[in-house]
């Protein structure tokens, strides 16, 4: 009978093995989606610079993920000027409907930077600079619930490398309508590679603290976690306290609230947060655009675990972060008074401006 027995839930448990169950994003540990991605796009889609056969075989496979995640996605298609040719490339998006008329755009860019006549950069893996911000965006899209509070839309930037073209394309395409009913627009962009997590804001939240709410919270919902994440400690009076630069936030800063998220150390080199760490095995401290560290093999012997910790904390902190915005059009005391500030602050600049044209 005992033996009966085994035989029959060794035959049930074949039996499951055999059965094809589409694993859920809920029962994959936070950052194993995002890590995955980072390495096949490291592996398989190296070079993925604008107007190269990788950057379309790029949009390809990406298109088909977010297929798979159940999205219907779309390309947003722009040409533009580049080294005396004309160049194409595209947004990809990906919508998934809310029901309270609010949306947040995720946002991060898919290509890498292009060779020069000096650097052919036509194996650079990019695995920091961008495919950490486009595996934790996958993630992201993939747990997201089917039924959202906020429209959620996922935005995978072309042609970031060669100035912002194609999330400047996006922005200046939005609709009165659309920026309207935008609460933040979040960047990801190099997560990985860097001594400490960020969150900043844009940069107009220097002069208007109500549009630091979003990097307030994150950086609260990362506390929350036991997560270490800081802002930019505004060290460099051309980089204040408090916001962020230098990716495709620049084109939406002025349109809507951001929420821009890197990985790097503004407290060394010149300050400007190009400087990612103080790590003497990395060559000058960064690894920007260097097809011979941002690679899987250089960052994983030299930061051994940082892709694993990195993705799962930024997928946790972006994860929560996405069901705590709220569309909440009544602004709380302290937004008041921030805005009574920059009403203060923009007459000083206008009369600053005039005397300067006397
Ligand atoms: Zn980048």
């Amino acid at each position: 009978m005992r033996k009966i027995f085994t035989k029959w839930m060794l035959i049930a448990i074949a039996h499951q093995a055999f059965i094809s169950v589409p694993v859920s994003a809920v029962e994959l540990g936070f950052g194993e989606t995002a890590a995955r991605e980072i390495e096949y796009l490291s592996q398989n889609l190296a070079g993925r610079s604008v107007g190269t056969q990788k950057e379309q075989e790029t949009v390809d496979y990406l298109t088909g993920q977010l297929n798979s995640f159940g999205y219907q996605p779309s390309l947003q298609t722009f040409s533009f000027e580049f080294g005396g040719q004309t160049l194409t490339s595209s947004n990809i998006i990906a919508e998934r409907k809310g029901t309270s008329g609010k949306q947040i755009i995720i946002g991060a860019h898919y290509d890498t930077a292009p060779s020069s006549a000096t650097l052919d950069r036509s194996t650079l893996q990019g695995t920091n600079d961008n495919a950490s911000g486009v595996g934790v965006l996958l993630e992201l899209a993939q747990r997201l619930e089917a039924e959202t509070n906020n429209t959620v839309k996922f935005v995978l930037f072309g042609a970031e490398e060669v100035g912002l073209v194609g999330s400047e394309y996006y922005a200046s395409n939005m609709s009165e309508a659309e920026i309207a009913n935008t609460l933040v627009m979040v960047n990801m962009d190099s997560l990985v590679v860097g001594d400490k997590m960020y969150f900043h804001a844009g940069l107009p939240a220097a002069t208007d603290p109500a549009l630091g709410q979003y990097r307030d919270l994150a950086l609260d919902i990362a506390q929350k976690y036991g997560i270490s994440a800081e802002t930019n400690p505004g060290l460099n009076p051309e980089y204040p306290k408090g916001t962020g630069c230098c990716s495709d936030l620049e084109s939406f800063e002025n349109l809507v609230p951001v929420l821009a998220t890197e990985a790097t150390n503004w407290d060394i080199g010149d300050l400007d947060g190009y400087t990612q760490t103080s790590n003497p095995n990395v060559p000058g401290g960064a690894t920007w655009h260097d097809p011979a560290t941002d690679n899987l093999e250089f960052i994983n012997g030299v930061f051994p675990g940082l892709i694993e910790e990195r993705t799962h904390d930024y997928t946790l902190v972006l994860d929560t972060f996405i069901d705590r915005v709220e569309a909440k059009p009544i602004p709380e005391p302290s937004s008041i008074v921030g805005t009574a500030i920059v009403g203060i602050g923009l007459l000083v600049r206008r009369s600053r401006k005039r005397k300067s044209l006397l």
